[in-house]
């Protein structure tokens, strides 16, 4: 059985992650914020939504959950404890097993909070469906969750097998390099995978999946051990910082309030 993971684009900037096999007319999409794309895609390509997961409960992931279990009422909806979500067949939690028959895989629920405070991500064969948790280059913003939930979920993620590949939701990579750079503006890491990053987007493709390792070249989220970025965080905070939640936090609010 041979997986594949491909983009459904949706929004300005959305990737809904489309897993199919060529054993089965079975699929599974990841964060359906919009119906019609994945519709016209699963219709197109004659398949039927036989799993849907999410990560967190903002619009843009389950804003199409409801038309797609109209269309598909046999998929199974998986999705964190949250009562801003409606319509989850089966509530998971951190350490539980995703079983995708149809898809003949397996996926470890890992719990993340700080972007929100019930976000979790989905870990199997290598792959990691993440959300807005980690992005190629940067990170979710802390909305209801805290700075250090999300240094910690960070963390963690960054201790996965280095060849890990992150299905990250949004293509935000041009813009996050920007920010690494402001960081780490003598780093040859970062000046490259812009290189690589326009031009992959001149041809129209996405810079996702990402590579755990390539995150931990470039992106100043997971590098906060790091002596050139915790002297950056240290001057934009005008304050000796302890610690990698510290780093984390001012390195946060730095994008937040003047790059953005
Ligand atoms: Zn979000
Ligand atoms: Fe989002």
């Amino acid at each position: 059985m041979h997986l594949s993971i491909e983009p459904i684009p949706a929004f300005e900037d959305n990737y809904i992650w489309l897993l199919r096999s060529t054993e089965t007319e079975f699929c599974a999409v990841v964060d359906p914020g919009d119906a019609q794309p994945v519709i016209a895609r699963l219709q197109g390509d004659g398949l039927r939504l036989g799993a849907i997961l999410i990560t967190h409960h903002h619009g843009d992931h389950i804003g199409g959950l409801a038309e797609l279990r109209q269309t598909w009422p046999e998929a199974e909806v998986f999705g964190p404890e949250d009562r801003r979500i409606t319509g989850l067949t089966r509530v998971v939690a951190e350490g539980d097993d995703v079983h995708l028959p149809d898809l003949e895989i397996d996926l470890e629920v890992l719990a993340v909070p700080g972007h929100t405070s019930t976000h979790i991500a989905y870990l199997g064969d290598d792959r990691l469906f993440c959300g807005d948790t980690l992005f190629a280059a940067g990170c979710g913003r802390v909305f209801d969750g805290t700075f250090e939930q999300l240094a910690d979920s960070l963390q963690r993620i960054s201790s996965l097998p280095s060849q890990t590949r992150c299905y990250c939701a949004h293509e935000y990579t041009l813009a996050n390099l920007g920010f690494a750079r402001w960081v780490e503006p003598q780093s040859g890491a970062v000046a490259a995978a812009i290189a690589a990053a326009e031009q992959l987007r001149e041809q129209g493709r996405p810079t996702v999946p990402t590579t755990l390792a390539d995150e931990l070249a470039v992106n100043p989220f997971l590098r906060t051990s790091e002596p050139a970025v915790m002297a950056a965080a240290e001057r934009f905070a005008s304050r000796p910082l302890a610690g990698t939640t510290q780093v984390f936090s001012a390195l946060r609010r730095w994008k937040d309030e003047r790059y953005d």
